[in-house]
């Protein structure tokens, strides 16, 4: 099998990162396949399933065409910058064309260290592993741009964090690597040149609708401030919580990635966060849309010298493009939250049921989830559709609020199709609930047991589908289920 590789990162100048080919590991074994995902790729499943396929996973081959470089960047973490980062623990193998005639990166995470490992031993345990592969085609399924998991591997090693660890290696896809961080490590070395190749190449590959544009690094700008926006309303609307949202986590596509200690919540808290290095809360729940518009103003800064020959005028230029982004956010939050609802909404009054709804949840401490398909419950009148009525009641202090979206749904004139259909199109009822993932990561590193992980990651794939005989991957987790943190896959 010769993979259909076209490498044009590997294409810019040397500075963007080393060559390098992955470290070789004891006993690979084989996980998981994404069959579909490979297919779309170009690949052939059942031999990336056999052994060959398996040991270019692992990093033993690196198959014809591959072009493996480690690239390098930078980044604001947890707020403090950090010159020098890189792909410490991943390479990347190359790129195909999908189906969609769009450009994919191949990736393998856990491959051994490169250059940019600086402390770390380049190596991923099993749980982040799993939790990645979990979590990135949960996200895929829901709608949500997002990396992919192509394939996920045993290494035979044992990786030592806390204790020795079982080893993994998991085989990402995305639109590009390319991050905020990127952009910020060209820019602290004023290297203007490799900035100017850095907005072409990510106009051509991302946004080639402006390839024609008098000001591409301008363009480049808008777009990145739209994806980020919508991005991070749809994360809200599903109560994902991404956890370490540091510039050097952010792509440049607008797709999510990095799901070291994410989560999705269980009860609604608009201050939860699961991330056990994150002390003071920056990347909380709430905090999250702030957030991105403070690493997208960090993203222009590396831009104005690109803007405008003159200072101010580049200057004025990016505030103005980031400016834009609060704006953005609150009508992809509205436009979301009234599909959720079943409603089209507008103005203060509308504004005020949503924050109201918001609140009652938080008081009753309500499922985020389950809340929103009991709503959904409530609209039509489909005898045969299965509820979520055994499993999940709203609380009675919802009532008065209920009355309300009822009398407002009544007078609901513009909204688009059928009101039930596309609520439950908006709601989906099987998320990667923590629980369920420690599940799953329990089975995989304690027994070797990839069943579990199987099985959710085949419930996960129709999120809005509600079948009762799955009813258990539906619940929120019993008290002595709730997980409290997450761990990074470091
Ligand atoms: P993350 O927190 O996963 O975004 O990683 C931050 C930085 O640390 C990136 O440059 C990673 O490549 C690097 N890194 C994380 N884990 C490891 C590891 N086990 N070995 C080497 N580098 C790592
Ligand atoms: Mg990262």
């Amino acid at each position: 099998m010769q993979l259909p590789f076209d490498n044009s990162y590997a294409r810019l100048p040397e500075r963007f990162f080393t060559r390098l080919v992955p470290e070789p590991v004891s006993a690979p074994g084989p996980i998981r396949v994404n069959r579909p995902l490979a297919e779309f790729l170009g690949i052939d499943a059942d031999w990336l399933a056999s052994s060959d396929g398996t040991e270019v996973i692992a990093g033993n081959r690196v198959p014809e065409g591959a072009d493996p470089i480690a690239t390098v960047y930078a980044g604001h973490q947890f707020g403090s910058w950090n010159p020098q980062l890189g792909d410490g623990r991943a390479l990347l193998l190359g790129e195909v064309i999908g189906a969609d005639g769009k450009r994919y990166d191949i990736q393998l995470k856990g491959s051994g260290r490169t250059p940019y490992s600086r402390m770390g031993d380049g190596r991923a345990p099993l749980g982040p592993v799993i939790r990645e592969y979990v979590v990135s085609e949960a996200m895929f399924a829901l709608g949500i741009p997002t990396t992919r998991s192509l394939a996920a591997v045993t290494t035979g090693d044992e990786v030592y964090r806390e204790g020795a660890l079982p080893g993994g290696v998991l085989a990402r896809v995305a639109s590009s690597h390319i991050r905020f961080g990127t952009f910020q490590f060209f820019s602290s070395r004023q290297d203007h040149e490799a900035l100017q190749l850095l907005v072409d190449h990510s106009i051509e590959r991302h946004y080639p609708e402006s390839a024609d544009s008098d000001n591409r690094a301008l363009a480049l700008l808008q777009h990145v401030v739209a994806q980020q926006a919508a991005l991070v309303a749809r994360w809200q609307l599903v109560g994902f919580i991404h956890g370490v949202m540091n510039t050097d986590n952010m792509l440049i596509s607008g797709e999510t990635i990095d799901y070291g200690p994410c989560a999705f919540m269980d009860d609604f808290n608009a201050e939860t966060v699961y991330s056990s290095i994150d002390h003071g809360g920056r990347y909380a729940y709430q905090n999250q849309p702030g957030i991105a518009h403070w690493n997208l103003a960090c993203f222009a800064q590396t831009l104005l010298p690109l803007l405008d020959s003159d200072d101010n005028a580049a200057v004025e230029l990016a505030q103005s493009t980031i400016d834009r982004f609060p704006e953005l956010f609150l009508d992809a939050h509205q436009v979301g939250m009234g599909q959720k609802l079943g409603l089209t909404l507008a103005g203060d009054e509308d504004e005020a049921l949503v924050q109201d709804l918001l609140s009652v949840m938080s008081q009753t401490g309500s499922d985020f989830t389950l809340t929103f398909r009991a709503l959904t419950d409530r609209v039509g009148n489909d005898p045969g559709a299965s509820t979520v009525a055994d499993i999940f009641q709203l609380s009675e202090l919802f009532n008065p609020w209920l009355e309300r979206w009822e009398k407002r749904a009544a007078r609901e004139t513009e909204f688009p199709g059928n009101r039930r259909e596309s609520m439950l199109r908006a709601n989906p009822v099987f998320i990667p609930r923590n629980h369920l993932v420690e599940e799953a990561i329990r089975a995989a590193e304690d027994d070797g047991d990839f069943s579990v992980f199987e099985r959710l990651v085949e419930r996960l794939a129709k999120p809005f589908d509600f079948d009762p005989a799955d009813a258990r991957y539906a619940l929120p987790p019993a008290p002595e289920q709730i997980v409290h943190q997450t761990f990074c896959g470091t």
